[in-house]
């Protein structure tokens, strides 16, 4: 399994939690395009040659691209790369974005799968986050698309937003399901020091919401949507069956990926590569020849902490005998004490050699992994 992840660094106004790399000046969007196509060219042997299952245009917000500029991308993906028969062309795009034709253009493009970023239906919400969309414009964006013909469809959700509330939640929750998604995505607002959320913490304009208050969201959110036949397979993550998303399942699964674009990561087996997150300075790096990236080349230690980190926050589980055998590191050994207490806690159970997290643990995923991290 290997991915292509393609970064389209612009967005048509910045929402107030957003720590992603993006610009709402579009000025530099063509010559952009121009230096991403060329860093595709560049990076063409990084995997080494692996088969796609999974190209994914993120960013920022690459809906806002023509459809013909996303198509350029994809022929140049399909002429540099193997691809699989069935490779999953995934697209971030926003709900106001989605008009019918404009869906339908982007079919016939290749694209197959689409991830709408909803966040809540909430038009007062939605004001406060500062999107760009209303509630109107996410429902009919789902079912535009759907008119359209993708079935694969994820939308992404936030709770733990000051102000939202249980009712509110629970709301979200139940108008998302109305739309009968293949998959939906749901993250706990976090507020990030550089962005206007952590500018109104500072100022003590905005307080963020209490653990019990999140705690509670997340137990409503899996609660709700496994009674309705979505697997909780990836901490944020729900599917029906067969609509895992391809792309990070792979990122969680240890394959090699691919970023290309401003702020980009890349990973294939050895190293991690993570370009600027700059525009311009990446404009700059590839006119002049150069990827401008930080290459991190990984030790044993770093690869057991990547797949503690990930592996713990799925439905797979740490295979404790796959880490043995694969880094030469036993982690019921080197963590006895640690794996003891988190089970007498109810926070992990240990099952055939594999280490999980209980629904209790999930709401304590980062603790728990960092602490069972080499050091
Ligand atoms: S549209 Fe997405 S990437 Fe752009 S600012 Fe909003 S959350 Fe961030």
């Amino acid at each position: 399994m290997a991915g292509i992840y393609i970064h389209i660094p612009f967005c048509k106004q910045a929402c107030h939690y957003c720590n992603f790399h993006f610009s709402t000046h579009r000025g530099l969007q063509e010559t952009m395009l121009e230096a991403i196509a060329q860093e595709l060219k560049m990076q063409r042997d990084y995997m080494q040659g692996e088969r796609v299952d999974s190209i994914y245009l993120g960013g920022g917000t690459p809906s806002l691209l023509e459809v013909a500029a996303l198509d350029k991308l994809l022929v140049q993906v399909a002429q540099l790369f193997v691809l699989a028969d069935d490779v999953e062309v995934t697209l971030e795009a926003n709900p106001d974005d989605l008009h019918l034709v404009k869906l339908k253009e982007l079919k016939v493009v290749g694209i197959n799968r689409l991830s709408i970023g909803i966040q809540t239906f909430q038009d007062g919400l939605l004001r406060y986050l500062h999107r760009i969309h209303d509630s109107q414009q996410a429902i009919a964006s789902v079912q535009g698309a759907r008119k359209a013909g993708f079935d694969n469809l994820t939308i992404d959700l936030i709770y733990g937003i000051p102000t939202q509330g249980q009712a509110m939640w629970e709301a979200d929750l139940t108008r998302a399901l109305s739309l009968q998604p293949a998959h939906i995505a749901a993250y706990c607002l976090t507020i990030e020091p550089k962005t206007v959320f952590g500018h109104w913490q500072r100022k003590g304009k905005l307080t963020p919401v209490a653990e019990e208050v999140a705690a509670r969201q997340f137990e409503s959110l899996v609660e709700t949507l496994e009674v309705n036949g979505y697997e909780h397979y990836e901490i944020s993550n729900f599917s029906r069956p067969h609509h895992y998303a391809r792309h990070n399942t792979n990122y969680w699964k240890q394959g090699s990926y691919l970023g290309v674009g401003p702020g980009a990561h890349s990973y294939n087996g050895q190293t991690r590569q993570c370009n600027v997150r700059h525009n311009q300075q990446y404009i700059n790096g590839i006119q002049q020849g150069v990827i401008p990236c930080t290459v991190e080349v990984l030790h044993n230690k770093d690869h057991i902490n990547e797949y503690i980190m990930t592996r713990l926050r799925t439905k797979w589980g740490c295979d404790l005998a796959w880490l043995k055998t694969q880094y030469g590191y036993d982690l019921q050994q080197e963590q006895r004490v640690r794996i003891d207490q988190f089970t007498a806690q109810q926070l992990v159970r240990l099952e055939s050699s594999r280490l999980f997290l209980t629904k209790k643990g999930k709401l304590l995923a980062d603790e728990i992994t960092a602490a069972l991290f080499v050091v």
